[in-house]
């Protein structure tokens, strides 16, 4: 035990000096150093080093999906590193595991996305899509349509272009300037559900086409879109909402591409999360379920019609293409990990799951007075805190109160996370898709006692 705690004290004092945290607070980490030491994991369960055990209750960073400390993808892993562990796959070369996996994505994606360019996360899928589809108007001489159209509170990561395609203004405010030609569309409210608000929906669709109109139809190359919201707050669009930009981008000839980084590999139930409203994109970003996470990988996954036009027109190098674009061994352990979600029927399993989801949610706000906007589509779930959940008035950022039932949740050994932006106060929840019906029963009693302990407090504190 002494040892443990010696042997985190030297790791926490090594991480302050030398390790820079990835979206983190600087100054917290030099206070207080890091919280956490991981050491393993197994199912949806993390160790932490000073023996605490917790339910991984966001699989990490939404993408651990078959769970932690699945030793085949080890074996996979160390037998590809042992044969190949990397070749280029620029220009004329290739191997196996990248042409194995490019046809198991066309097998699996909808439609006609039958051609896949390989990245090392959803970042760079995203800056590739990108210029893929400003490429792509370039070659078909339409080099004015090069406007990005994003949406508020739209996440699609931090690299310059998939940072200027984000819509949330933290992110923004980070640095100085962003990536031009990009331009932000309204989106849904967070909250509404797929029953959803037929008004906000009809705003949404009338403000997105007056700012298509006024930007000139002719200058948008590609309208962006997380099915389902993800970081900005776990947004599921109103009724009949994607399915109306879909026909709005038909109509103006804007290409649609949609962000299954989150929501692709049976996080919602279903392969992709745009299969929920029988929509086909134009293409279609991964990564992080892809691999569960166990090697970094992502890729742009491409219409035939868009590659069809690139055959035509493409004269000489197409120059784009990343050192790891197509990393055998991340691509050896995808193909793993792709048919792990298919031999354990995990697709079906976030159905199921889903299912118990949505009763614990409904339950959890008939429980709670705070709670409100319960909401799920598959394992991708989120809840609302309110101070008056019937005007859905919200509390006062500086009471943290997201924050608190976080930390709650912790101290039972839950890990979840809470999104504030715009003064909200959200819990996200989206465990690997591996979770059995018990272990949901456990995860929503953790949060109910949490959420009451909080309400106590708020209670002494005046509230109610
Ligand atoms: N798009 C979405 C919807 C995401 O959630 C994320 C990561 N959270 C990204 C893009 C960026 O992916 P990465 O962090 O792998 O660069």
């Amino acid at each position: 035990m002494e040892e443990t705690l010696s042997l985190k004290t030297e790791l926490a004092e090594l991480d302050k000096r030398h390790f820079m945290h990835p979206t983190s607070s600087i100054q917290m980490q030099q206070k207080n150093g890091p919280e956490f030491i991981f050491t393993n994991g197994e199912g949806i369960y993390l160790n932490e080093i000073s023996g605490r055990k917790f339910i991984d209750g966001m699989s990490s960073l939404w993408n651990v999906n078959i769970g932690h400390g699945r030793q085949e993808l080890g074996r996979v892993a160390s037998e590809q590193m042992s044969t190949l562990a990397f070749s280029s796959a620029f220009s004329t070369y290739s191997h196996e595991p990248a042409i194995r996996l490019s046809k198991k994505l066309s097998d699996m994606a909808p439609g006609d996305l039958n051609v896949s360019f390989f990245t090392s996360g959803g970042s760079e899928a995203n800056d590739s899509a990108i210029k893929i589809v400003r490429h792509y108007w370039k070659l078909l001489n339409k080099p004015e349509r090069k406007k990005i159209m994003s949406r508020k509170l739209a996440y699609h990561g931090v690299s310059m272009g998939s940072t200027s395609a984000t819509g949330i203004k933290e992110f923004h405010e980070m640095t100085t300037s962003l990536a031009p030609d990009f331009i932000y569309a309204p989106a849904p409210k967070p909250g509404m559900s797929e029953s959803g608000n037929e008004t906000v929906n009809l705003i949404c669709i009338k403000e997105t086409r007056e700012l298509i109109e006024r930007e000139g139809p002719e200058t948008i190359a590609a309208f962006i879109a997380e099915p389902i919201q993800g970081a900005g707050g776990m947004i599921i669009p109103p009724k009949g909402y994607l399915q109306e930009m879909r026909k709005i981008c038909d109509e103006y000839g804007i290409l649609f591409i949609a962000d299954e980084i989150i929501t692709g590999f049976g996080r919602t139930g279903k392969l992709f999360g745009i299969e929920n409203w029988d929509i086909v994109p134009d293409m279609m970003t991964v990564a992080k379920g892809i691999t569960s996470g166990y090697m970094p990988l992502g890729a742009v996954l491409i219409s035939d019609r868009i590659h069809g036009e690139l055959i035509k027109s493409s004269k000489g190098t197409l120059f784009h293409g990343f050192t790891y674009s197509g990393h055998p061994t991340a691509c050896a352990v995808a193909l793993k990990n792709l048919e792990i979600i298919e031999e354990e029927g995990l697709v079906e399993n976030s159905k199921i799951m889903g299912k118990e989801f949505a009763k614990e949610l409904k339950q959890l706000e008939e429980e709670h007075w705070t709670v409100a906007d319960g909401r799920n589509l598959g394992l991708l779930a989120a809840f609302e805190l309110y101070e008056d959940p019937q005007n859905r008035k919200r509390f006062d950022s500086s009471l943290a109160v997201s924050k608190r039932v976080l930390q709650k949740c912790l101290e039972h050994g839950l890990i979840l996370r809470s999104i504030t932006y715009e003064g909200s106060d959200t819990i996200a929840i989206a465990p690997p898709l591996i979770i059995t019906k018990e272990e949901v029963g456990k995860m929503f009693s953790i949060i109910s006692n949490a959420v009451g302990a909080v309400e106590k407090e708020l209670e002494n504190e005046g509230f109610l």
